[in-house]
């Protein structure tokens, strides 16, 4: 499933194809992905020209000229790709978007959990900050700041780990960048979230966004790719240091890498380099609170 990092590569990738681009034609297919395509509007983009693209969490926004914003998200499967509109359509191109270069912007997804949404133009604005209301900082912000973390986790007992992939928490972290972000600060996976302190919310955010950039510069290699072969929304091959590496010896201190779950998710951490915060003046209380999970599952 694409993270935050995957999501941003294509979006740079798709960038020099669509900028100043105009859309001359829509197709789509019969099949609805997780929420029906919107086919009585999708017309509309006709005679369009792109003017901007962009991430929010794991969303990527197509700005049109007249205002209208087209959001798509790529669930588990969805892959976004370049192609000559003369290449033949495969089974799961869902949506197609031909550009007056000749060039066709194509959606695929296996297992339609992506999403297409286009808002109007004369709404656009209103209906993104709606969109998005729920949706948590980002990461990569400069407004995303310690301080505000740890405003937003005061008084919640539920892992630490947890809170992190929660998308309303903060934007787009899943499991494996949260694993890697946890080990990377020290932070047991377990901990309680509101017994974080602010140095600590500073080296996880520290670190969260070393990692998030690195997975990032890792996919760069694969923009110059986009033309012909759509974006992989596999991961990048990042060096993980705990994450599926269960036994194998801590990078830091040679201890065995430990697996456990949290609110159902694996999580790997060293017992070592990671010890769990305890509730204060309780010293028996396991925090595994859970919370619904983000309706992302797999892996
Ligand atoms: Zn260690």
């Amino acid at each position: 499933m694409p993270e935050l990092p995957e999501v941003e590569v294509v979006c740079r990738g798709l960038r020099p194809y669509l900028i100043q681009r105009s859309i001359v034609a829509v197709h789509w297919s019969d099949k609805d992905l997780r929420v029906p395509l919107p086919r009585a509007t999708l017309p509309g983009l006709i005679g369009q020209r792109i003017t901007r693209i962009s991430r929010r969490a794991k969303y990527l926004l197509i700005h049109l000229a007249n205002g209208s914003l087209l959001i798509v998200h790529l669930g588990m499967s969805g892959r976004l790709g370049i192609f000559p509109a003369n290449e033949p359509v495969h089974r799961h191109d869902h949506v197609r978007w031909l550009l007056d270069t000749g060039l066709e912007m194509r959606l695929n997804d296996t297992r339609r959990f992506g999403s297409v949404h286009l808002l109007p133009p004369d709404e656009a604005g209103e209906a993104e900050h709606s969109f998005f209301h729920a949706c948590g900082p980002e990461p990569l912000s400069r407004s995303c700041s310690p301080e505000q973390l740890q405003r937003q986790a005061h008084g919640r007992k539920q892992a630490i780990k947890t809170l992190l992939m929660d998308s309303r928490f903060i934007a787009g972290v899943g499991n494996i960048y949260a694993n890697e972000a946890l080990f990377a600060a020290g932070i047991h996976p377990d901990s309680p979230a509101h017994t974080l302190d602010l140095g600590d919310w500073q080296r996880l955010l520290d670190q969260l966004r070393i990692i998030l950039d690195q997975a990032i510069a890792c996919g760069g290699s694969t923009i110059s790719d986009f033309l012909g072969a759509s974006g992989d929304s596999g991961y990048f091959q990042v060096n993980f240091k705990v994450y599926g590496r269960t036994n194998q010896n801590c990078p830091n201190c040679g201890q065995k890498i430990s697996k456990t779950r949290t609110s159902g998710r694996a999580s790997f951490f060293c017992p070592s380099c990671q010890q769990q915060k305890k509730e204060q003046a309780s010293g028996s209380t396991p925090p595994q609170k859970t919370e619904s999970e983000n309706s992302e599952t797999g892996r």
